[in-house]
């Protein structure tokens, strides 16, 4: 995928740097919306995956809306340029000020996870004389078939109100003046790539809906979340996942209310295949079954791997020639500081340049300073 051209000016950088593809990264927004828009689906980008700003200025210029998880997020997201009605703020712990600061921007929903969230925030909207639109995350109960790691959708899981929560939920929201029912909101996981976890979620928010229809509740919005996989093995053949089957499932299977919208938030689909974490190897380190390639990039420029046991491709730009198994490890004092074990690539030397694919998300998002180690710096290439 890197041509020869591309791999000469990464040797002017700084190694270890994110390289992000933007040609792919409008491509994939392109497809998005393409498959999207026949359904009327409203699409939001998951800041979380990636806040890199020049990346979230392109991805606000296609038009999407932003899903945050933190004040912080909320607050990236407006002064990148989304606007507030495009903007919501979900998550299991919001704090106070983080309450505060989204109802003060007016934004388009908080997803809220407890009883006890939608009372603190009737409380605080009260005090501001507002009215706090709001979503109930339901948790589905619906298993995503991935990573028990980033699974959600489990009532063994911390996010969303349970099924047998809900009647309750209702009674208790019905006399709070500050609070405006607006949606529905569900998320089941991550890194989804069996869809027929998709088509059983459709078919709980159905029943769900059914059961708001009998309760008399009236239900505008409906969010799907996100969590559509993408292909780690083979980036180069499958770089912009399917969208066109993944929306169409959900135009087929979702029954609506008459003038409901849904909504989405994706974030991996989106970014993953666009970035990869370039690397420089140090030194190669014999072992007792196979030897250490040795990179200048560790766990904490990419988390994934340590953290659930995630698989990135990785690739060799410097080298084709020959063929070695290698245990492919960063620099940080800590075992799980590993990229690949038992990985066969070309013979490999110092001063070789090592690409790790699909690093697009969750990566960047993800490092930080332990070691006191320098946060990776990103290049694009539109800009190289
Ligand atoms: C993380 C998250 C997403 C995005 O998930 P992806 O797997 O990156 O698409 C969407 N919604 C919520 C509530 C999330 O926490």
């Amino acid at each position: 995928m890197f041509s020869s051209e591309i791999i000469g000016k990464f040797k002017a950088h700084v190694t270890p740097f994110y390289f992000y593809d933007i040609e792919l990264l409008k491509k994939t927004l392109e497809s998005v919306q393409k498959a999207a828009s026949p359904y009327h689906f409203m699409v939001h980008y998951a800041l979380k995956a990636n806040s890199n700003p020049t990346l979230l200025k392109l991805i606000c210029e296609y038009g999407l809306g932003a899903d945050c998880v933190s004040g912080n997020e909320v607050a990236r997201a407006l002064e990148t340029g989304f606007t507030n009605d495009h903007v919501v703020f979900a998550g299991v712990g919001k704090s106070d000020e983080e309450i505060k600061y989204a109802l003060s921007q007016s934004i388009f929903s908080l997803n809220c996870e407890s009883i006890q969230e939608i009372q603190v925030i009737n409380g605080i909207a009260k005090s501001l004389n507002k009215i706090a639109n709001i979503a109930l995350r339901i948790n589905p109960n619906v298993n995503a078939n991935t990573h028990k790691h980033i699974t959600t959708g489990l009532e063994e899981n911390k996010f969303g109100i349970n099924l047998w929560e809900l009647d309750q939920v209702i009674n208790v929201i019905k006399p709070l003046q500050n609070i405006n029912l607006i949606g529905l909101h569900f998320h089941i996981g991550s890194q989804i790539t069996d869809l027929s976890s998709f088509k059983n979620l459709c078919i709980r928010v159905n029943e769900i809906q059914q059961w708001a229809i009998d309760k008399q509740v009236s239900i505008k919005h409906i969010n799907m979340g996100g969590g559509l996989g993408i292909n780690y093995n083979e980036p180069d053949q499958f770089p912009i996942p399917d969208f066109e089957n993944y929306f169409t499932l959900f135009g087929e299977f979702l029954e609506l209310q008459p003038n409901q919208t849904v909504h989405f938030e994706l974030g991996r689909s989106i970014i993953a295949q666009c970035g990869n974490l370039i690397s420089k190897v140090l030194y190669i380190k014999n072992g007792s079954s196979t030897d250490f390639v040795i990179l200048d990039a560790g766990m904490t420029d990419l988390l994934r791997p340590a953290l659930y046991q995630a698989y990135h491709k990785i690739e060799n730009l410097n080298s084709t020639k020959g063929k070695k198994k290698y245990d492919i490890v960063g620099p940080v004092c800590e075992s799980t500081d590993c990229f690949g074990k038992a990985i066969t690539m070309p013979e490999t030397k110092r001063g070789d340049l090592l690409a790790i694919r699909s690093a697009g998300a969750y990566g960047e998002a993800m490092s930080f300073t332990y070691n006191l180690r320098k946060i990776p710096s990103s290049i694009f290439s539109n800009n190289l």
